[in-house]
């Protein structure tokens, strides 16, 4: 069920972007699907900001690109040009993606803004505001998307690095389930598989199914299905999902529910 609506505000978001780009949609006077750009009538104004600011906490950022600075200054961007080989710097800088292009396919261009989010309500709060305000909004987890998924030009982001928080169970129950407890760990939306292996393999010495790059961010991987060295023995990383904790697209942060693909009844 949950899968579902999240389906169907996925495409209702990509029907919105295509819109916008088919010949002739340009004609209809305020097509649904537009998005308000900076400096259009509708942009929010600095008090706008401002609450949506307050709303999260106060972890609203705007975003430059680091690379604008060697565009005024080129000879200051030697160091920027070394950091860029990082791809810890890369995910932890909300300007940037760990992939700048994949042979000349797109070209990062960052957010407007972005909400440095660490709880589910940041989330919900950028989600409304974009809805109200008709904003491009676009999260950014590990920033590892070969297609730039996670970079929309003039958007507001969900920044979700920050929520890094990873907690192993022993005997985890998915929210609603009556099953045997099973061995968990339950990974916050920012966090990359560097982290858990760490907490996971390293602390714990239990095996958990995610990709072969450390740098890699969770949800992203997950959601794209995920597969590992060890995929032909455990599967998908998306197959040992039990539960998520999902922002809906009206904005709703909910409570963890148990995965769609994994459901109580259906084993
Ligand atoms: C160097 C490298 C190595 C890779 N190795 C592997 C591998 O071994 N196995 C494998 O299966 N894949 C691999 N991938 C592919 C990778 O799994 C996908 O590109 C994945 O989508 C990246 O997730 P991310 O969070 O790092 O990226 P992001 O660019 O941050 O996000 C990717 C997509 O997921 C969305 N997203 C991220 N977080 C959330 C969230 N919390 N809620 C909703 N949407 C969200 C973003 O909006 C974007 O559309 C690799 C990619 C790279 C660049």
């Amino acid at each position: 069920m949950i899968r579902r609506h999240w389906l169907r505000a996925a495409i209702a978001a990509i029907c919105g972007l295509f819109a916008a780009r088919l010949p002739g949609a340009g004609l209809a006077a305020d097509p649904p699907g537009n998005r308000v750009r900076p400096g259009e009538p509708g942009w929010p104004d600095a008090a706008a900001w401002e609450r949506l600011n307050r709303a999260a906490g106060g972890r609203l950022l705007a975003v430059r690109s680091p690379l604008e600075a060697c565009r005024e200054a080129p000879a200051g961007c030697v160091r920027l040009f070394e950091s860029l080989r990082n791809p810890y710097y890369l995910g932890d800088e909300p300007g940037l993606t760990q992939t700048l292009g994949w042979v000349d396919a797109w070209t990062l261009r960052p957010s407007a803004y972005a909400v440095a989010a660490q709880t589910a309500g940041d989330v919900a709060a950028a989600v409304d505001f974009a809805h109200e305000h008709r904003l491009r909004l676009v999260v950014k987890g590990g920033g590892h998307s070969y297609k730039g998924a996670s970079n929309a030009a003039d958007s507001l982001l969900v920044w979700t690095r920050a929520m890094n928080a990873i907690e192993v169970h022993d005997d985890f129950v998915p929210a609603g389930c009556a099953e045997a407890p099973v061995p968990a760990v339950s990974v916050g939306a920012g966090a990359i598989w560097g982290q858990v292996y760490d907490a996971v393999t390293t602390r714990v010495g239990r095996y958990v199914q995610g990709g072969g790059c450390l740098t890699v961010g969770v949800a992203g991987l997950v959601q794209a299905g995920g597969f590992g060295s060890f995929s032909k023995a455990y599967g998908l990383a998306a197959a040992s999902l039990l539960e998520a904790e999902v922002v809906t697209a009206d904005g709703a942060a909910g409570s963890p529910m148990p995965a769609p693909i994994r459901t109580c009844s259906g084993r």
